[in-house]
């Protein structure tokens, strides 16, 4: 198969197109034939380095949708043919929290790797049927921005009505914490460095745009005073070391900030006072549950979202998707096509 496989971390020129051994299904595995991959922040720091080696095959990717190829042994729910999405999301399926449905708890919990690739196997359990009414694109875009964006509303948990603050609006995180924002009902203000893109943030179910840098600017007085001085009762914060300090002051009282990611750097100052003074609540989201996929999908499937995808591109393109994703020139998922 081609698959884009990394030796050396390094830049986007790393990510070349190379053939390779099909894999094949083991015992209780599927093996996928990839029809899109979805391209992540994520694939960027591992293709870096940053969240340590790349280990043989070298594959990048946690994102796809495709169809099912071959079965390994024991594999009772699919068969060669069916339409499926690969939950990025791996554990160990027999602990308490597996078996609660609560896989993202699992202390075996990791993100799986293999996308970029014509195939990939998986194990049965973590492929889940991928619904008519979206294409294998849509599909592909789907995991990890919006898992993790609510996974992040479930733990905020606000109520109908209250404000949602959203760093980072036009990334694919973002996109997806706008629209499931909209769709619980909450006010939703995004925060975007592209004021070229504001028309779009609202179409796509904000209610306001904040327009300005958070390295630069003093974002977190604009949001209290769109807010009557109040602050936002949930902040949305997948940019990290640039924004954080800010997400803090512009949270209201009792409110919760929900960190997601990093893409300025993860190493934050915290004055605890802003913390207990105010009674702020900090919650982490890394991914989520397989079953939030299946709830997200029949989301998708009814219509009631689209994913918003910016590019397709082929495989062999993928240095050029990474470069567009850091040069943050996207709006919505960059998606790969075998
Ligand atoms: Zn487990």
């Amino acid at each position: 198969m081609k698959a884009v496989v990394v030796h050396q971390p390094g830049g986007p020129e790393v990510l070349g197109v190379e053939t390779v051994l099909d894999p094949e299904p083991g015992p209780g595995e599927v093996l996928v034939a990839v029809r899109a991959a979805g391209v992540n922040h994520r694939d960027v720091w591992r293709r870096q380095g940053a969240l340590g080696p790349v280990v043989p095959p070298g594959i990048l990717g946690s994102d796809a949708a495709g169809e099912v190829r071959a079965v390994g042994p024991g594999v009772t729910g699919f068969v060669v043919g069916d339409r499926v999405v690969v939950c990025p999301g791996r554990s160990c399926g027999r602990c308490p929290a597996c078996l609660a449905g609560q896989d993202d708890a699992c202390p075996a919990f990791a993100i799986a790797e293999g996308a970029y690739a014509e195939l990939w196997v998986a194990p049965e359990d973590r492929v889940v049927p991928m619904p008519s009414g979206i294409t294998f694109e849509e599909a592909a875009a789907v995991g990890i921005p919006y898992m993790t964006a609510e996974a992040a509303l479930l733990r905020a948990d606000p109520r109908p009505g209250q404000s949602l603050v959203v760093w980072g609006a036009t990334g694919g995180l973002g996109v997806a914490a706008v629209q499931l924002g909209r769709l619980r009902g909450l006010r939703v203000i995004a925060v975007t460095r592209r004021a070229d893109k504001a028309d779009r943030l609202l179409r796509e179910g904000a209610h306001e745009v904040v327009v300005g840098d958070p390295a630069a600017d003093d974002l977190a007085a604009e949001v209290l005073r769109r807010t009557g001085g109040r602050g936002a009762d949930v902040v949305f914060d997948s940019v990290g070391q640039a924004s954080f300090g800010q997400s803090l002051a512009m949270a209201a009282r009792g409110g919760v900030v929900v960190t997601v990611g990093a893409t300025t750097g993860g190493a934050v100052g915290l004055d605890l006072a802003t913390v207990f003074r105010r009674r702020l609540t900090v919650v982490g989201g890394y991914l989520g549950p397989r079953g939030t996929l299946m709830r997200l999908l029949g989301l998708f499937a009814r219509g009631a979202l689209r994913p918003v995808i910016d590019t397709v591109l082929p495989l062999a393109e993928a240095a050029e998707a990474h470069r567009r994703l850091e040069a943050a020139q996207v709006f919505g998922k960059i998606v790969l096509t075998p």
